[in-house]
C-alpha cells in the first residue's frame, strides 16, 4: 500500500498517516517528493485496508502496490533520487566519479592516487580496508589502518570515502570513518548485513550480485531502505556469464531497465566489469551513454605492482584522460538538455 499525500498536506497530516500506519502494526516511510510526500506502508503480510487511510487529512490516494519492491519504485517518488556522500551528490543530474585503488595498500600508495583523484576534479575516492578475496591466503585489506589511511584522504583531499563493509563490525567502522558503505557482490543477499546496513547513517553502495536479477538487485536495496536507510546508490559490476573474454559481463542494459523502475542512482564499474585494463575506458564511456549516473574506477600508481585488481587497473595518464572524455559527455548533454528545453 502506498498512501499519496495531497500537495497542500502539512507536516502533522504526515505523521497522522506514518501513526495510524504504526497502530496497525507496520511501518510507514514518508518519501518528500517535489510535488508531493508518498508514504509507503512496509511489514505487511497481507493487502492493507485503504479505509483506515481515505478519511484522515492530506491524503489524496491509498494505492495497493503489485510489484514486490515498494521503497525503491518510482511508484513511491517520481523524482529522481539525489544521494548525499560526504559534502557532494550522485544522482543529482551531474556524472559523479568515485576513483581509487581496489585496495589500500599503504598511504604512499593512497595519498598517490588521492592526488590523481582530487587534480581531476572528481569528489569520491574508493579503496578497500576489507577485501572479499577469493582466496584465504590473498591479502586480505589493512582492516581499521586501513580506513585510517582513508580518513587522512578526506582530511587532506577533501575526497569522500566510499569503502566496503563485509560485516557488521565493519558496517560500524565504515560508519564511523567512511561516508558511503559499500556492500560488494558477494554480500548482495547477506539479508541480516543489508538489514543491518538499513540501520547505519552512512548512504550505501550496494554492487549487483554476480548473478542476480534484476528483481533480486531492487529487493536487496529494498532490504536496505525498508529499515529506515533511504539512501542507497545502485551499481552494475559486471555478471557471470559463458563468456570468458571478460572478466564479468557488463550487464549495461540494466542502466535503462533500472532506471524505468527506480528512483535511485545507478552507477557502473567498468573495472570488476571487464578485468581488463583496455576495456574499462571504453565501457565507462557506454555506461554513460546508457544513462548511468556516475563510474566507480580502480586507478594504481603502478598497476603491476597492486595487491589486487592490477590487471583492471588505470595508470593516473589513462584515468585523467578517461574523465576529461566524461566531462566532454557532460558539457554535450548539458548543450542538448538546453537545446531542447
Ligand atoms: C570492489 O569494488 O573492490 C569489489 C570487490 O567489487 P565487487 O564486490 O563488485 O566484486
Ligand atoms: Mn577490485
Amino acid at each position: 500500500m502506498l498512501i499519496v499525500m495531497k500537495p497542500d498536506a502539512t507536516q502533522a497530516d504526515i505523521d497522522r498517516v506514518v501513526e495510524v500506519i504504526e497502530t496497525l502494526g507496520f511501518r510507514g516511510h514518508a518519501m518528500p517528493g517535489e510535488n508531493r510526500t508518498a508514504i509507503g506502508i512496509t511489514g505487511n503480510r497481507g493487502a492493507v485496508d485503504p479505509t483506515h487511510f481515505e478519511n484522515l487529512p492530506g491524503v489524496a490516494d491509498a494505492i495497493r502496490v503489485t510489484k514486490p519492491y515498494k521503497l525503491v519504485s518510482n511508484d513511491l517518488k517520481p523524482e529522481r533520487s539525489a544521494i548525499k556522500v560526504g559534502n557532494a551528490f550522485i544522482g543529482d543530474g551531474s556524472i559523479a566519479m568515485i576513483a581509487g585503488p581496489c585496495a589500500v595498500e599503504n598511504p604512499d600508495q593512497v595519498f598517490a592516487a588521492a592526488e590523481a583523484v582530487a587534480k581531476s576534479g572528481a569528489r569520491f575516492f574508493r579503496g578497500g580496508a576489507f577485501k572479499p578475496r577469493t582466496s584465504p591466503y590473498a591479502f586480505q585489506g589493512l582492516g581499521e589502518e586501513g580506513l585510517k589511511i582513508l580518513a587522512e584522504v578526506r582530511e587532506r583531499f577533501g575526497l569522500n570515502i566510499v569503502t566496503e563493509a563485509m560485516d557488521e563490525r565493519g558496517i560500524d567502522l565504515v560508519d564511523e570513518y567512511g561516508d558511503c558503505i559499500q556492500i560488494g557482490a558477494r554480500n548482495m543477499q547477506n539479508f541480516s548485513l543489508l538489514k543491518y546496513a538499513g540501520r547505519a547513517k552512512k548512504p550505501v553502495l550496494l554492487k549487483r550480485g554476480l548473478s542476480a536479477t534484476l528483481d533480486e538487485f531492487l529487493l536487496a536495496a529494498e532490504y536496505v531502505m525498508s529499515e529506515g536507510n533511504y539512501n542507497v546508490i545502485l551499481c552494475e559490476r559486471g555478471i557471470r556469464t559463458f563468456a570468458d573474454h571478460a572478466r564479468n559481463t557488463l550487464d549495461l542494459s540494466i542502466v535503462p531497465a533500472l532506471n524505468r523502475i527506480s528512483h535511485l542512482p545507478v552507477i557502473v564499474d567498468p573495472s570488476h566489469g571487464t578485468g581488463h585494463n583496455y576495456m574499462v575506458t571504453p565501457l565507462a564511456r557506454a555506461g554513460i551513454a546508457v544513462g548511468a549516473d556516475g563510474l566507480i574506477i580502480e586507478i594504481h600508481p603502478c598497476p603491476e605492482k597492486a595487491l589486487c585488481d592490477g590487471a583492471q587497473a588505470l595508470t593516473f595518464g589513462q584515468y585523467e584522460r578517461l574523465y576529461e572524455d566524461v566531462r566532454r559527455f557532460q558539457k554535450i548533454a548539458a548543450a542538448e538538455l538546453a537545446l531542447t528545453e
